[in-house]
């Protein structure tokens, strides 16, 4: 039989023990619940002399009150002590700065991209847009790409079937356009272009260009070069030095690439400009007679010029970017830099 003394070493022990308020309660229904050992002493009462019986009634009902006393006791303990961590841990410290919000902004391309158009908007021009997915006759055969003319390997392009691509420019616009509408035609078409080359620093698998195409009675070399002129002072915000060279697209005659003046070495050479000096932003020329003639507009009475300008190349020209592959790697340490919107 279990002692009244073994029952109070005991319990001394366990109750020494308990850290938190769910161990005592758990002690309290061990020693005091039904099953408890002292109310199994109880029930041994009945078996012990009536001389006897007061006697250990009394010790029984004296250990009862001990440990009653002894749990309300660290009870109270425990729950002042467990109540300080509970508020140590849910302080607010009003003292600490608060945590700074980063706000979204527009992609530095697509910033350079909007400037290119609102200025091209400001001097007159209409944006119009098309198929990413073409025709081989948008991209190539309207702009006086004939079929299985080598000038076709100029321009690397992703075919989805024999007919179907990818656009290599924005340029097959211009057909859709001269399809729709007569001149005066003073149209910019923004968007993306894609081409099958190695990435590289200086060139990825797709980019954006902006288009612009005029048509109309009188226009002459002189007036691509003074829009041209304009343009890039504009979107510079600074006089900037330009250079013509002649080239070759088939979709102008006389056609030429625009080299600009590189802002970020100033002409000294860095990576940007290839240690040229110059960066080439533009392809440009007179639109030529057989791209007219391609949309039902007589080359006799009209003529017009074009442009496809490298949205990249211009971002980075502007904003000193050494490496293409940059805008695409949604690097925000990179992203966070332009504070344009
Ligand atoms: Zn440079």
């Amino acid at each position: 039989m279990v002692s009244i003394e073994g029952i109070r070493k005991e319990f001394a022990e366990e109750i020494q023990r308990v850290a938190t308020s769910t161990e005592l309660e758990a002690i309290k229904v061990k020693y005091l619940g039904r099953k408890g050992p002292l109310l199994e002493l109880m029930k041994t009462l009945k078996e012990v002399s009536s001389e006897e019986r007061p006697k250990l009634g009394k010790e029984i009902n004296d250990l009862k009150d001990e440990v009653s006393a002894q749990i309300a006791q660290k009870l109270e303990a425990l729950i002042g002590k467990e109540e300080k961590e509970q508020l140590g841990q849910e302080m607010i410290d009003v003292t600490l700065p608060g945590r700074k919000r980063f706000c979204g902004r527009k992609h530095v391309l697509i910033a350079t991209l909007d400037h290119i158009i609102s200025v091209l908007s400001g001097m007159g021009f209409s944006v119009q847009y098309g198929p990413d997915i073409d025709t081989d006759y948008y991209n190539f055969e309207a702009l006086n790409f004939p079929p299985d003319h080598p000038s076709r390997d100029m321009q690397d392009t992703f075919y989805i079937t024999e007919d179907v691509l990818l656009r290599t420019h924005t340029s097959n616009i211009q057909a859709r356009v001269m399809e729709a509408s007569k001149p005066p035609i003073r149209i910019i078409a923004p968007g993306k272009s894609y081409r099958n080359e190695a990435i590289s620093a200086r060139s990825h698998v797709f980019f954006y260009q902006v288009e612009a195409f005029y048509v109309d009675k009188g226009v002459t070399f002189a007036d691509l070069l003074s829009t041209m002129d304009a343009f890039l002072e504009k979107v510079f915000n600074r006089k900037i030095e330009t250079r013509y060279r002649p080239s070759y697209f088939p979709f102008v005659e006389p056609g030429m690439e625009v080299d600009v003046h590189c802002l970020n070495c100033h002409g000294t050479g860095c990576v940007i400009c290839k240690h040229t000096g110059w960066l080439e932003v533009l392809g440009a020329g007179m639109v030529h007679p057989e791209v007219l003639k391609n949309g039902d507009i007589d080359p006799e009475i009209y003529s017009g010029f074009a442009w496809g300008l490298g949205v990249e190349r211009l971002a980075m020209l502007k904003y000193g970017i050494t490496d293409i592959r940059m805008f695409t790697e949604n690097n925000l340490r990179f992203l966070k830099q332009f504070s344009v919107t």
